[in-house]
């Protein structure tokens, strides 16, 4: 079964191939041009729903062989930063704001906080749509985030997050290990078991 990834944010796309090895995985821009979809939800489960109904309106009359389409809507939450950045993650520091952008804006909130380190957690909700019915799964991570950059790999915001009994951050672990404990990783496992039952 094909699954098309309803997202084009570079990082994701790899983490979901390194989680899918046996299926085929294909971003929707793959398929078609890339467009702008806004997602004006008020939670992860919604703004995944938006994601995922715009790509499979613009497949149904382009891909003709059975497919899967997942989107993920994810993001970070700080408690004691009045829960920032949340849902507004991917766009925290402006609407066309970087990942390095975002990271840069928490660090900068945190130090305006005095806080060096904190708790915060990571979110995903997973919606599935096959055959046009709709599914939702959720995932979540909790850890600190600190005031400084370790590590280069991951993306996001995973050189300041250091999951709960790690003293490491994401951006310093192996791969393997975040793909284990991970909010995406977790909500994966439970939408595998949604598309074992569909397929
Ligand atoms: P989305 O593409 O609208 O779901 O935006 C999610 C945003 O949350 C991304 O741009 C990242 O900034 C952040 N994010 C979500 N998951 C992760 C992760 O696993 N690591 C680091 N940052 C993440």
């Amino acid at each position: 079964m094909k699954i098309v990834l309803a997202t084009g944010n570079k990082g994701k796309i790899k983490e979901f191939k390194h989680m899918l090895p046996h299926d085929e995985v294909i971003a929707y821009s793959d398929v078609i041009d890339e467009f702008e979809i806004v997602e004006d939800g008020c939670t992860f489960q919604e703004n995944a729903l938006i994601k995922a109904k715009a790509i499979n309106n613009k497949l149904l009359n382009i891909l003709d062989i059975p497919y899967i389409i997942i989107s993920d809507d994810s993001g970070i939450t700080v408690p004691l930063l009045n829960n920032e950045p949340g849902i507004y993650s991917a766009r925290y520091a402006g609407v066309n704001a970087s990942d390095k952008d975002n990271l840069n804006k928490l660090i900068d909130r945190l130090k305006e906080n005095k806080l060096s380190k904190t708790n915060a957690y990571y979110t995903a909700c997973i919606a599935i749509i096959y055959k046009n019915e709709e599914y939702t799964v959720h995932g979540w991570m909790h850890g600190d985030i600190i005031d400084h950059e370790l590590g280069e790999g991951g993306f996001g915001y995973d050189p300041i997050f250091m999951p709960s009994g790690y003293n490491q951050t994401l951006g310093q672990m192996d791969p393997e290990i975040k793909k284990e404990i991970s909010h995406r990783g977790k909500a994966l496992s439970l939408a595998k078991k949604v598309m074992d039952i569909l397929i």
